[in-house]
C-alpha cells in the first residue's frame, strides 16, 4: 500500500550535500509544496504534491492542514540511555565545586551507575530503555545508538546488551547497540587494565557475535580509563573479529582520536580537548568527528571545536551523549541548537550533523536523507520556515514522527509486512 503525505510547505531532503566539510544554508535542497510518497518501510518518491497526487491516485492520502517542514528523522549516534539510578547527587556536588575525585570518593561517578544498573533485572533495564527511547522518538529521534558500559563484567555487559536488544523490539525507534565494556576497569576486577581488556575480548566478544548482540565496540581512551597503549590490542582483536569501532576520544586529555584514526574507527566522539594536530588527523581521515554538546552543558566545560573541524574539511555529527552522569538532559535538538550558537554553525551543518552525517557515524546508508529507496523515517515540524526549528532551541517539537512508513512508529502501531 502506497501512502502519500502532504502538502508540505518545505521538505528538507538533505540531498546533494557532501559528507565532509563546512556547509552553507544555500546548499540545502528545499522542495516547496511537496509530498512524500512511501511504500511499506521505504520512500518511493519525494516531489511536487500536485504531480504525485496525479501520478499516484490510488495512494492512501495523508492530507495535512497548515504549514509543515519535513526533514529526515533525527539520528542520535551516541547515547548511554540504558542505565539504572540517577546521579543528581553528582550534579549537586559538581556545582558545589567538588572535583571528579572527590565525587568518586563520595560514592558517585560511573561506578555508582554501574552499581545501580547491576541491581536491575534485564526486563527492568529494558523497560527503562524503552521509556527513554520513546521520549527521544517523540522529539523526532528515529534512530538511537545505545551503549552498554554500566555492567563491566561479562555477565553484566551481556545483560545490558540483551536488555537493549529486548528494548529494540518494544519501541518503534531503531536502537543500535554498542559494547562499551571498556568504559573503565571495574573496581571489583582484580588485575590490570590490560588483563581486564584481555578478559573481555576473549570471553565477551565471541558471545556478542554468536548472539548477534552488537557489531560495535567502543572504548573510553582517557587518563581515568584506558591509555592508547592499553586499547591497541583490544581494538586489534575487535577489528580482526569484524567489529566496527568507535572511541570516546579527547574528552579531557588527547590520545583517543589518534587511536580512532589508526584503527579506522567509524567515529571519534567528544573531542573537547582536541588541538590542532588532532583536528588535522581527524579531518584528513575517514573517521567521523562527533560533538557531544550535552556533556559540555552538563559539566560546564568547553564545547567540541566544531567550527574548526568543519572549516578544515571534517565530517561532523552531533549526538546527545544522554547519560545519567555528565549529560542527563537527553535532548538532541536543544543541544545541537546550543552548540550552533557557541560554535557558529549554519543550520545546514547542524541538521546534517543529526541526520546523514550521524548515519555515517553509525555506518548506516539506508537513512538520514529523504530520497527514493531510503527508510521512510521523517519528522514534520509545525512551521513554514525550516530556520524556526533551531531558532527555538529544542522547544519546537515535531508534530508528526514517521518511522519506517508508520506514523509514530511501526513496531507498536502494527507494522505492515
Ligand atoms: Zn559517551
Amino acid at each position: 500500500m502506497k501512502k502519500l503525505i502532504g502538502p508540505i510547505t518545505q521538505v528538507l531532503t538533505m540531498e546533494r550535500l557532501p559528507l565532509k566539510g563546512a556547509l552553507k544554508d544555500e546548499q540545502l535542497e528545499i522542495l516547496e509544496n511537496a509530498g512524500i510518497l512511501i511504500e511499506g518501510e521505504k520512500i518511493l518518491e519525494v516531489g511536487s504534491w500536485q504531480s504525485l497526487k496525479k501520478e499516484f491516485p490510488q495512494a492512501e492520502l495523508f492530507e495535512l492542514e497548515g504549514n509543515f517542514v519535513a526533514m529526515p528523522g533525527l539520528i542520535d549516534c551516541h547515547t548511554h540511555s540504558c542505565f539504572g539510578g540517577s546521579r543528581a547527587g553528582d550534579f549537586a556536588m559538581r556545582n558545589a565545586g567538588k572535583t571528579y575525585l572527590e565525587i568518586a570518593q563520595a560514592g558517585g561517578g560511573i561506578w555508582d551507575t554501574v552499581t545501580q544498573t547491576r541491581k536491575l533485572r534485564l526486563e527492568e533495564l529494558a523497560e527503562k530503555t524503552v521509556l527513554n527511547a520513546n521520549r527521544h522518538l517523540s522529539d523526532g529521534v528515529t534512530t538511537i545508538e545505545v551503549k552498554s558500559g554500566y555492567g563491566l563484567s561479562v555477565e553484566e555487559e551481556l545483560k545490558m546488551l540483551r536488555a537493549i536488544q529486548l528494548a529494540n523490539q518494544s519501541t518503534p525507534a531503531d536502537l543500535i547497540s554498542t559494547c562499551l565494556a571498556a568504559h573503565m576497569k571495574p573496581r571489583d576486577y582484580e588485575g590490570t587494565n590490560s588483563e581486564y581488556l584481555q578478559h573481555i575480548s576473549s570471553e565477551l566478544f565471541p558471545i556478542l557475535k554468536t548472539e548477534k548482540l552488537t557489531n560495535r565496540i567502543d572504548a573510553f581512551v582517557e587518563k581515568s580509563a584506558f591509555s592508547p597503549e592499553e586499547i591497541a590490542p583490544y581494538f586489534k582483536k575487535a577489528r580482526e573479529m569484524g567489529f566496527d569501532l568507535t572511541v570516546h576520544a579527547d574528552q579531557f586529555t588527547t590520545g583517543g582520536s589518534k587511536v580512532a584514526v589508526e584503527f579506522g574507527a567509524l567515529s571519534a566522539d567528544h573531542l573537547e580537548a582536541s588541538t590542532a594536530s588532532e583536528i588535522w588527523l581527524l579531518t584528513t581521515s575517514n573517521t567521523i568527528s562527533v560533538a557531544l554538546p550535552g556533556a559540555s552543558i552538563g559539566l560546564g566545560c568547553t564545547f567540541t571545536p566544531a567550527r574548526k573541524l568543519l572549516d578544515q574539511g571534517g565530517a561532523l555529527a552531533i549526538a546527545s551523549d544522554w547519560n545519567p552522569g555528565s549529560a542527563p538532559m537527553g535532548d538532541l535538538l536543544a543541544q545541537a541548537s546550543i552548540l550552533a550558537t557557541f560554535e557558529k554553525l549554519s543550520a545546514a551543518e547542524v541538521l546534517a550533523g543529526i541526520t546523514f552525517r550521524a548515519a555515517a557515524a553509525l555506518g548506516l546508508e539506508d537513512r538520514g536523507k529523504l530520497k527514493a529507496g531510503l527508510l521512510a523515517d521523517f519528522v514534520l515540524f509545525p512551521t513554514a520556515d525550516y530556520r524556526e526549528i533551531l531558532y527555538h532551541q529544542g522547544k519546537m517539537k515535531p508534530e508528526m514522527v514517521w518511522k519506517i512508513g508508520s506514523l509514530e512508529g511501526g513496531k507498536l502501531g502494527g507494522r505492515e509486512e
